[in-house]
């Protein structure tokens, strides 16, 4: 049996084939039994069904452990994030969540009480106390059944985000907002954050829907097709499309266009280099975003530093090191001024804010960025040699610029492309952008040749 149950962003699974309470119940004995006995644990949920269930197997583990749960209910983890950083006074959170997953999809993130996600090293000591059935157990005198419930979490969080940007300003506006909520919390927070920021909210997918009927969960230009839609024939200023847990949110342009996350990235972060004269002129990224990025970003005098793929992974560099903003291409937006995690209500206000400030159209604000082609696709792994493979790539790319922290990206004037094995399917993943069609096709046909010719050796 594999001894790992975190993937990326915490634990996931069809719920009752590979995720059920008593899995449930037995990981939060072991994280009460890595946190510490006494410690005062949030919980927070998505819409999903089954969240309940999995919510109350969470708490009993908690409490048979030693350990206090805090139910917080329905909320954006962004929300249940802020509301531990800023309150003090819980050790750790646990957010019931299958993020952009399908609908019969749960999980389970873990929250630091800094409010960000586990580190690797966290969830390994969680996984040792799981798979080893170590966690404590409380004597019988010492059994409480005493769950609390906090109120006021979202409340808190709307009150935090309209606080970060120039609401005077931005009602004079009067914006046009679509929300595309995936019928779960996003529509706890993103509504009520765009009226108190004087705008017009209209909600898609706004109702909570335990079966998530109304698109699928991940925000993508084909799950967001109605939302675009919506912006266009109603004439909105921009739209927002989130996922199951709202920590990402897509920006779609006044013309209908989604927008990734490394391209609200360019838009937002010279607009912070003005707001916040104080950070340091970086941003922090996944290797998988658009390395078009970084000339755009250089004119404005912000560098790029690259990471490895994983939120948890951007959220700390930047914390720890400091920067303007982080983000990945999907749609996390991390504003380290407000909380150095991904957070759709911090990007939608971010946005209305640019829009007011700058009185141009989002698609104008957009058109910065170069009109590319990418092409993407993965290959079986095999006994592949990755070293031999990076040799080899780096000699026929060579006048790129090689980066190594995640596979191996090169980088060339026109074009870019990234290889790397896939951390959850034995796969290589081959991405490739470029300004041609033809050259991003070609690039990609090159690089399977050259995997193939590695194979065979
Ligand atoms: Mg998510």
């Amino acid at each position: 049996m594999s001894r790992r149950l975190f993937g990326t962003d915490g634990v996931r699974g069809i719920l009752n084939e590979s995720i059920d309470p008593v899995m449930a119940m037995k990981l939060s004995m072991s994280v009460c039994t890595v946190i510490g006995e006494g410690s005062n644990i949030l919980l927070g949920r998505d819409v999903r069904l089954g969240g309940e269930i999995l919510e109350l197997a969470v708490a009993t583990g908690l409490l048979n452990s030693g350990c206090r749960p805090y139910i917080a209910g329905l909320t954006p983890t962004p929300a249940l994030q802020l509301y531990i950083s800023r309150s003090g006074g819980f050790e750790a959170g646990l957010m019931i969540t299958a993020s952009h997953n399908p609908p019969e999809y749960n999980g389970i993130k873990l929250i630091m009480n800094d409010g960000i996600e586990a580190p690797r090293e966290v969830e390994e000591e969680v996984e040792e106390v799981f798979f080893d059935e170590k966690y404590k157990k409380v004597s019988w005198n010492k059994a409480s059944t005493s769950t609390r419930s906090v109120s006021g979490v979202n409340e808190f969080y709307v009150n935090e985000v309209v606080r970060l940007v120039d609401a005077e300003k931005i009602r004079r506006k009067g914006l046009k907002v679509v929300i595309d909520a995936a019928n779960s919390v996003g529509s706890l927070t993103l509504p009520e954050i765009v009226r108190r920021l004087g705008g017009k909210p209209i909600v898609i997918n706004g109702n909570l829907d335990p079966f998530m009927s109304g698109r699928e969960p991940e925000p993508t230009v084909d799950s967001l097709k109605e939302a675009s839609s919506v912006v266009r024939e109603l004439r909105a200023d921009v739209g927002v499309g989130v996922d199951g847990d709202a920590d990402r949110a897509v920006v779609i342009d006044e013309k209908g266009t989604v927008q990734w996350g490394d391209r609200t990235a360019v838009v937002i972060a010279p607009f912070l280099r003005e707001k916040h004269p104080e950070l340091p002129p970086r941003v922090y990224t996944g290797i998988s975003s658009s390395s078009f990025i970084e000339p755009l970003l250089k004119k404005h005098g912000i560098s790029v530093v690259w990471l490895k793929v994983g939120s948890p992974i951007i959220a700390r560099a930047l914390k720890n090191e400091g920067g303007l903003l982080g983000f990945e291409e999907n749609g996390g937006i991390m504003y380290p001024v407000h909380q150095p995690v991904r957070d759709s209500g911090a990007a939608l206000a971010l946005m209305m804010e640019l829009l007011a400030m700058t009185n141009k159209n989002a698609s104008e604000l957009y058109s910065i960025y170069p009109r590319t082609f990418m092409v993407k696709t993965k290959v079986p792994r095999g006994n592949l040699d990755l070293s031999k493979l990076y040799m080899e790539l780096e000699q026929r790319f060579e006048h790129g610029q090689y980066i190594r922290v995640d596979g191996l990206k090169i980088v060339m004037d026109d074009t870019w492309v990234l290889i790397r094995p896939s951390g959850t399917e034995p796969v290589i993943r081959i991405m490739v952008e470029s300004l041609s069609k033809e050259k991003a096709e070609e690039t990609l046909k090159m690089v399977k040749s050259i995997i193939e010719k590695v194979s065979k050796n």
